[in-house]
Protein backbone atom coordinates (compact mmCIF):
# COMPACT_ATOMS: atom_id res chain seq x y z
CA UNK A 1 0.00 0.00 0.00
CA UNK A 2 0.87 3.76 -0.92
CA UNK A 3 2.03 5.56 2.32
CA UNK A 4 0.11 8.41 2.47
CA UNK A 5 1.24 11.21 4.44
CA UNK A 6 -1.55 13.86 5.28
CA UNK A 7 0.47 16.30 6.60
CA UNK A 8 2.48 16.65 3.06
CA UNK A 9 -0.78 16.73 1.48
CA UNK A 10 -2.48 19.36 3.97
CA UNK A 11 0.60 21.65 3.16
CA UNK A 12 0.32 21.41 -0.24
CA UNK A 13 -3.45 22.41 0.19
CA UNK A 14 -3.21 25.14 2.41
CA UNK A 15 -0.03 26.27 0.15
CA UNK A 16 -2.73 26.55 -3.19
CA UNK A 17 -5.44 28.08 -0.55
CA UNK A 18 -2.65 30.34 -0.06
CA UNK A 19 -1.63 31.69 -3.70
CA UNK A 20 -5.37 31.98 -4.90
CA UNK A 21 -5.75 34.37 -1.92
CA UNK A 22 -3.01 36.33 -2.63
CA UNK A 23 -4.15 36.26 -6.31
CA UNK A 24 -7.41 37.15 -5.25
CA UNK A 25 -6.06 39.74 -2.72
CA UNK A 26 -8.00 37.67 0.44
CA UNK A 27 -6.69 36.73 3.66
CA UNK A 28 -5.76 33.30 3.56
CA UNK A 29 -6.86 33.35 7.22
CA UNK A 30 -10.59 34.21 5.50
CA UNK A 31 -10.49 30.12 4.42
CA UNK A 32 -10.79 27.50 6.65
CA UNK A 33 -9.66 24.31 5.03
CA UNK A 34 -12.52 21.58 6.27
CA UNK A 35 -10.34 17.81 6.12
CA UNK A 36 -13.15 15.57 4.99
CA UNK A 37 -12.81 12.29 6.79
CA UNK A 38 -15.93 10.02 5.20
CA UNK A 39 -14.92 6.15 5.20
CA UNK A 40 -10.84 7.16 6.74
CA UNK A 41 -10.17 5.56 9.66
CA UNK A 42 -9.56 7.34 13.34
CA UNK A 43 -5.84 6.87 12.63
CA UNK A 44 -5.80 9.20 9.64
CA UNK A 45 -8.18 11.86 11.23
CA UNK A 46 -5.51 11.39 14.35
CA UNK A 47 -2.54 12.11 11.77
CA UNK A 48 -4.48 15.57 9.94
CA UNK A 49 -5.57 16.68 13.70
CA UNK A 50 -1.57 16.32 15.16
CA UNK A 51 -0.60 18.62 12.10
CA UNK A 52 -3.70 21.12 13.59
CA UNK A 53 -6.42 20.48 11.39
CA UNK A 54 -9.46 21.07 14.04
CA UNK A 55 -12.71 21.20 11.18
CA UNK A 56 -13.46 17.56 10.09
CA UNK A 57 -16.30 16.73 7.74
CA UNK A 58 -18.66 14.04 7.86
CA UNK A 59 -21.79 12.99 5.58
CA UNK A 60 -22.83 10.37 7.67
CA UNK A 61 -24.45 10.75 11.14
CA UNK A 62 -23.22 7.08 12.29
CA UNK A 63 -19.59 7.59 11.62
CA UNK A 64 -19.75 11.20 12.85
CA UNK A 65 -20.72 10.22 16.04
CA UNK A 66 -18.30 7.23 15.91
CA UNK A 67 -15.19 9.53 15.55
CA UNK A 68 -16.66 12.17 17.68
CA UNK A 69 -16.44 9.84 20.81
CA UNK A 70 -12.82 8.99 19.47
CA UNK A 71 -11.33 12.37 18.79
CA UNK A 72 -10.69 15.18 21.44
CA UNK A 73 -13.26 17.16 21.57
CA UNK A 74 -12.12 20.48 20.19
CA UNK A 75 -12.18 19.51 16.94
CA UNK A 76 -15.61 21.33 14.98
CA UNK A 77 -16.99 18.87 13.11
CA UNK A 78 -19.34 19.84 10.12
CA UNK A 79 -22.26 17.91 8.74
CA UNK A 80 -21.53 17.66 5.06
CA UNK A 81 -24.05 15.12 3.75
CA UNK A 82 -27.50 14.63 3.16
CA UNK A 83 -29.18 14.61 6.79
CA UNK A 84 -32.55 12.75 7.51
CA UNK A 85 -35.15 14.27 10.17
CA UNK A 86 -35.11 10.91 12.05
CA UNK A 87 -30.95 11.75 12.82
CA UNK A 88 -31.01 15.36 13.52
CA UNK A 89 -31.58 14.42 17.03
CA UNK A 90 -28.15 12.07 17.53
CA UNK A 91 -25.72 14.90 16.29
CA UNK A 92 -28.03 18.94 16.94
CA UNK A 93 -25.18 18.96 20.41
CA UNK A 94 -22.47 17.71 18.69
CA UNK A 95 -21.57 19.14 15.27
CA UNK A 96 -20.04 22.67 14.61
CA UNK A 97 -22.25 23.30 11.66
CA UNK A 98 -24.72 21.45 9.22
CA UNK A 99 -23.58 22.93 6.12
CA UNK A 100 -26.92 20.17 3.87
CA UNK A 101 -29.97 22.14 5.15
CA UNK A 102 -32.20 22.64 2.02
CA UNK A 103 -35.77 22.50 3.45
CA UNK A 104 -37.99 24.10 5.90
CA UNK A 105 -38.82 20.66 7.43
CA UNK A 106 -35.11 19.77 8.08
CA UNK A 107 -34.75 23.04 9.74
CA UNK A 108 -37.97 22.79 11.71
CA UNK A 109 -36.78 19.51 13.30
CA UNK A 110 -33.21 20.92 13.47
CA UNK A 111 -34.83 23.91 15.78
CA UNK A 112 -36.83 21.58 17.64
CA UNK A 113 -34.27 19.19 18.48
CA UNK A 114 -31.76 22.05 19.50
CA UNK A 115 -34.32 23.71 21.51
CA UNK A 116 -35.01 20.30 24.03
CA UNK A 117 -31.02 20.16 24.10
CA UNK A 118 -30.44 24.05 24.70
CA UNK A 119 -27.74 24.69 22.21
CA UNK A 120 -27.98 26.85 18.88
CA UNK A 121 -27.10 24.86 15.76
CA UNK A 122 -25.38 26.71 12.97
CA UNK A 123 -26.72 25.58 9.35
CA UNK A 124 -26.01 26.58 5.96
CA UNK A 125 -28.40 26.09 3.28
CA UNK A 126 -27.41 23.61 0.35
CA UNK A 127 -28.23 25.04 -3.37
CA UNK A 128 -28.28 23.21 -6.26
CA UNK A 129 -26.63 25.92 -8.23
CA UNK A 130 -26.33 23.82 -11.43
CA UNK A 131 -29.39 23.00 -11.24
CA UNK A 132 -28.48 19.00 -11.73
CA UNK A 133 -31.15 16.18 -11.19
CA UNK A 134 -29.27 13.60 -8.90
CA UNK A 135 -28.34 16.71 -6.66
CA UNK A 136 -29.87 17.53 -3.15
CA UNK A 137 -30.19 21.36 -2.61
CA UNK A 138 -32.91 24.10 -2.98
CA UNK A 139 -32.97 25.85 -6.62
CA UNK A 140 -30.87 29.28 -6.53
CA UNK A 141 -34.69 30.72 -7.16
CA UNK A 142 -36.20 29.49 -3.66
CA UNK A 143 -32.81 30.07 -1.35
CA UNK A 144 -33.96 33.79 -0.52
CA UNK A 145 -37.99 32.37 0.84
CA UNK A 146 -36.11 29.26 2.70
CA UNK A 147 -33.96 31.78 4.09
CA UNK A 148 -36.68 33.92 5.29
CA UNK A 149 -38.51 31.11 6.76
CA UNK A 150 -36.11 29.47 8.49
CA UNK A 151 -34.62 33.06 10.47
CA UNK A 152 -37.83 32.75 11.79
CA UNK A 153 -37.15 29.70 13.93
CA UNK A 154 -35.43 29.67 17.51
CA UNK A 155 -31.87 27.69 18.17
CA UNK A 156 -30.96 27.65 14.72
CA UNK A 157 -28.81 29.86 12.76
CA UNK A 158 -28.38 30.77 9.11
CA UNK A 159 -24.06 31.70 8.93
CA UNK A 160 -24.22 31.22 4.93
CA UNK A 161 -24.63 29.30 1.83
CA UNK A 162 -23.01 25.51 0.71
CA UNK A 163 -22.49 24.15 -2.84
CA UNK A 164 -21.40 20.96 -4.23
CA UNK A 165 -20.35 22.10 -7.70
CA UNK A 166 -21.17 19.80 -10.73
CA UNK A 167 -18.26 17.07 -11.43
CA UNK A 168 -16.34 18.38 -14.55
CA UNK A 169 -12.52 17.70 -15.81
CA UNK A 170 -11.77 21.17 -16.23
CA UNK A 171 -12.90 22.82 -12.72
CA UNK A 172 -12.92 26.58 -14.04
CA UNK A 173 -16.11 25.01 -16.04
CA UNK A 174 -17.48 25.84 -12.32
CA UNK A 175 -16.15 29.00 -11.89
CA UNK A 176 -19.81 30.75 -12.80
CA UNK A 177 -21.47 28.20 -10.10
CA UNK A 178 -19.28 29.74 -7.57
CA UNK A 179 -20.04 33.29 -9.04
CA UNK A 180 -23.43 32.97 -8.69
CA UNK A 181 -23.52 31.45 -4.90
CA UNK A 182 -21.55 34.52 -3.86
CA UNK A 183 -24.22 36.79 -5.64
CA UNK A 184 -26.76 35.00 -3.95
CA UNK A 185 -25.08 35.48 -0.57
CA UNK A 186 -24.42 39.27 -1.15
CA UNK A 187 -28.41 40.04 -2.52
CA UNK A 188 -29.66 38.30 0.41
CA UNK A 189 -27.16 40.12 2.53
CA UNK A 190 -28.69 43.03 1.35
CA UNK A 191 -32.21 42.70 2.43
CA UNK A 192 -30.85 42.78 6.05
CA UNK A 193 -32.79 39.99 7.21
CA UNK A 194 -32.88 39.74 10.82
CA UNK A 195 -31.07 36.91 12.69
CA UNK A 196 -28.86 35.71 9.48
CA UNK A 197 -25.56 35.84 8.37
CA UNK A 198 -24.25 34.99 4.86
CA UNK A 199 -20.41 35.53 6.10
CA UNK A 200 -19.97 31.60 4.80
CA UNK A 201 -19.83 30.48 1.60
CA UNK A 202 -18.58 26.76 1.61
CA UNK A 203 -17.84 25.69 -1.75
CA UNK A 204 -15.02 23.89 -3.58
CA UNK A 205 -13.39 20.63 -3.06
CA UNK A 206 -10.05 18.75 -3.81
CA UNK A 207 -10.83 19.13 -7.59
CA UNK A 208 -11.78 22.54 -8.25
CA UNK A 209 -11.02 24.35 -4.79
CA UNK A 210 -8.24 26.88 -6.31
CA UNK A 211 -11.11 28.15 -7.96
CA UNK A 212 -13.69 28.44 -5.86
CA UNK A 213 -11.11 30.12 -3.43
CA UNK A 214 -10.49 32.41 -6.31
CA UNK A 215 -14.37 33.54 -6.13
CA UNK A 216 -14.43 33.69 -2.36
CA UNK A 217 -14.96 30.99 -0.91
CA UNK A 218 -14.42 30.95 3.06
CA UNK A 219 -14.69 26.82 4.10
CA UNK A 220 -13.17 24.90 1.70
CA UNK A 221 -13.93 20.82 1.50
CA UNK A 222 -11.07 18.33 0.84
CA UNK A 223 -11.11 14.95 0.86
CA UNK A 224 -8.90 12.97 -1.44
CA UNK A 225 -6.86 15.46 -2.36
CA UNK A 226 -6.25 15.33 1.56
CA UNK A 227 -6.53 11.40 2.32
CA UNK A 228 -5.96 9.77 -0.23
CA UNK A 229 -8.89 8.17 -2.76
CA UNK A 230 -11.77 6.23 -0.90
CA UNK A 231 -12.78 2.98 -0.90
CA UNK A 232 -16.78 2.07 -0.46
CA UNK A 233 -17.14 -0.65 1.21
CA UNK A 234 -20.16 -2.85 -0.06
CA UNK A 235 -22.50 -3.48 2.25
C1 LIG B 1 -16.96 13.85 -0.18
C2 LIG B 1 -17.32 15.28 -0.14
C3 LIG B 1 -16.35 16.29 -0.30
C4 LIG B 1 -14.89 16.01 -0.57
O1 LIG B 1 -14.71 15.50 -1.85
P1 LIG B 1 -13.25 15.34 -2.49
O2 LIG B 1 -13.49 15.40 -3.94
O3 LIG B 1 -12.74 14.02 -2.02
O4 LIG B 1 -12.43 16.46 -1.99
C5 LIG B 1 -16.76 17.60 -0.20
N1 LIG B 1 -18.04 17.93 0.03
C6 LIG B 1 -19.00 17.01 0.19
C7 LIG B 1 -20.39 17.44 0.45
C8 LIG B 1 -18.68 15.66 0.11
O5 LIG B 1 -19.65 14.74 0.27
Amino acid sequence: MEKITIKENIKEVENIIAQECEKAGRSPSDVTLIAVSKTKPVELLKEAYAYGCRDFGENKVQELLDKYEALPSDIRWHMIGHLQRNKVKYIVDKVYMIHSVDSLRLAEEISKEASKKNVCVNILIEVNVADEETKYGVSCEEVRQLVCDIAKLPNIRIKGLMTIAPFVDDAEENRLHFQKLKKIAVDIMQKNIDNIDMEILSMGMTGDYPVAVSEGATYVRVGTGIFGIRQYMSE
